[in-house]
């Protein structure tokens, strides 16, 4: 179904899953693929009429069995929706949905790395409204878990810890403090308002977070999100990117390899309309060129958040 090649000149893997050109693009409200289907309504992908969280094989994966998944997570039945919206019951119980399919997924031979994401916002090439988010089972280690991973040789210990301490320290780019987790603008940020969540404790992965962990992060991640919306006044557009410990091709959780389970926000808009584009520096160096200090995106985000509540 999609073609793996490698990209010997830049050292990473490229994925040609060509078949995804068919797929359902930005439907009209009434065909959305991801609503329940209601009796005497047309059929969607989910086989039921109500539900809370849904799960399913993606119909138009870049990866499958035996070479990976690609899943889809549907936050919601209500098509009108989004997961900073979302009752705070039903984002904690995502943060077990989550959970569970790390495990799962990361059990498998063919899966060494389990991403769970979010891609929010036509800006960011999202075909369809309805709130929902994926997993990829890569079949390989993917360059920037992998950049995290030798990141924590370099300096010889865990990275997500080290950096928090030294936000909690600094104290200029926090947003969002309870007793499990910590929102804050990195220091050395990429995006205008790049936002990261990060377990106080060293957690590996979700499967290592207690419950009380797991509904504090749910909490957090919904407060950072409701403060973006709020910061322009508009749905606020982003790739939200979960980063835990690869679970190695060895099967089960417990491979060796570090990882601190945390969460990354990279959002497009530099303004309510502007968005940043990836161009020379960015794509032809490396090397981002941003407009605005983080500690200044941090004060602006933080009023946002205490506006949205
Ligand atoms: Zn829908
Ligand atoms: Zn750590
Ligand atoms: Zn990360």
């Amino acid at each position: 179904m999609s073609e793996q090649r490698f990209n010997e000149l830049r050292g990473e893997p490229v994925v040609y899953a060509i078949h995804r050109q068919d797929r359902t693009f930005l439907p009209t409200r009434e065909r959305c693929p991801l609503d329940a289907t209601r009796p005497g309504g047309p059929e969607t992908e989910i086989p039921v009429a109500s539900f809370e969280i849904a799960v399913f094989e993606n119909r138009f994966p870049a990866f499958s069995s035996p070479r990976g998944a690609a899943e889809v997570v549907v936050y919601t039945d209500d098509h009108d929706g989004s997961f900073g919206t979302l009752a705070a019951e039903r984002a904690e119980a995502l943060m077990w949905v989550w959970r569970h399919r790390y495990l799962e997924l990361g059990a498998r031979a063919d899966i060494e790395y389990v991403f769970i994401f979010e891609n929010r916002g036509v800006e960011v090439g999202v075909t369809l409204h309805h709130p929902h988010g994926q997993i990829y089972g890569y079949p390989f280690l993917p360059p920037v878990p992998a950049l995290e991973l030798a990141a924590d040789e370099r300096l010889g210990g865990c990275t997500p810890c080290a950096l928090l301490a030294g936000e909690l320290d600094d104290g200029r780019r926090l947003l969002v403090e309870n007793d499990a987790v910590v929102a804050y603008v990195p220091f050395a940020a990429r995006w205008g308002y790049e936002v990261h969540v990060a377990t106080r404790e060293h957690r590996p992965s979700l499967a290592a977070c207690g419950a009380d962990e797991l509904r504090l992060l749910a909490d957090a991640l919904q407060r950072v999100v409701r403060g973006f919306d709020a910061l322009f006044e508009r749905p606020f557009p982003y790739v939200m990117a979960v980063h835990q410990a690869p679970t190695g091709d060895s099967g089960g959780i417990d491979a060796p390899g570090g990882g601190h389970l945390h969460v990354e926000f990279y959002p497009p808009l530099r303004t309510a309309e502007k968005l940043k584009y990836l161009a020379g520096s960015e794509q032809g160096a490396g090397t981002f060129i941003a407009d605005m200090l983080p500690e200044d995106s941090a004060v602006a985000l933080r009023e946002a958040i205490a506006r949205a509540g």
